[in-house]
């Protein structure tokens, strides 16, 4: 029998979507969870559905854009759980449009969630897990972490960043620290993303291709995974598309 506690675990934007999805599904597994988003009621509802079904689980208002929301986030897994396993960095924006359009307000935003917002969180826990030496970053990069398309040029850059982040957190902390590092990089999956996207034209294509998008739940497996293998193994990088895409 397996007499390890179980994880704690930090996930941001576990409000909606993949971080939702694979909030639930860790509960299943038994892990401590920290759940992180700005909507409270929704993160109030799912703390409680878990909860209710066995699970353990608790919530902490948390805007990934600044670095001090993230250190109290950190803070607040150590009070409720004395140690951080796993820190999800999930949260993400995606207001897609084209660079002629000049949407300097939605750069600025997908680069302060999703760069900035994955370094603040690497900030808030890399100390606590140093100390532990032992941890584990996953870090949501993105098919468009490996390729452009028109419309995609700022998000697929700041998805481009994730993966270098990793890697890099890979090369420094795996070696001395024991600190896993794992990229999951998801296809088109049915969440909220397409949600922020500001252009008509662009929400209407994403509207369209949404037929095809797989479930949070084909994402969310892919994060368990990487979680409960053996600490002597690392997951570094994990793509998850739909299949009857190219
Ligand atoms: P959702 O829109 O459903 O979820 C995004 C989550 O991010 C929400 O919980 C939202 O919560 C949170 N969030 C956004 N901004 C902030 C912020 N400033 N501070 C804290 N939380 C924030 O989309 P997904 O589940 O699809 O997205 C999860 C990740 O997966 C993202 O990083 C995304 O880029 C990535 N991804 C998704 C794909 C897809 O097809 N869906 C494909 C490839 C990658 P709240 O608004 O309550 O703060």
């Amino acid at each position: 029998m397996n007499n390890k506690p179980s994880k704690v675990i930090i996930i941001t934007g576990a409000s909606s979507g993949i971080g939702e999805a694979a909030a639930r599904l860790l509960a299943q597994t038994g892990a401590r969870l920290v759940l992180a988003a700005r909507r409270t009621e929704r993160l109030q509802t799912i703390v409680s559905e878990i909860v209710q079904e066995g699970g353990d689980a608790v919530y902490l208002q948390t805007d990934v854009t600044s670095a001090e929301d993230l250190e109290k986030l950190a803070r607040f897994a150590l009070q409720q759980y004395g140690r951080i396993d796993v820190l999800v960095n999930n949260a993400g924006v995606m207001p897609a449009s084209m660079l002629q359009e000049l949407k300097v307000h939605e750069w600025d935003q997908m680069i302060d969630v999703n760069i900035k917002g994955v370094l603040y969180g690497i900030a808030a826990v890399l100390p606590v897990m140093r100390e532990q030496q032992s941890g584990h970053i996953i870090n949501l990069s993105s098919v468009a972490g490996y390729s452009v398309s028109p419309s995609s040029a700022v998000y697929s850059a700041t998805k481009y960043a994730v993966r270098a982040i990793s890697e890099g957190l890979r090369q420094e902390e795996s070696p001395t620290s024991h600190i896993r590092s794992t990229i999951i990089s998801p296809g088109m999956t049915d969440t909220e993303l397409a949600h922020t996207i500001s252009s008509p034209e662009i929400r209407a294509m994403a509207g369209q291709m949404n037929s095809m998008a797989i479930s949070p739940y084909s994402i969310a497996r892919a994060i368990v995974y990487a979680i409960n293998e053996p600490e002597d193994t690392s997951v570094n990088e994990i793509v998850v598309r739909p299949t009857i895409l190219p």
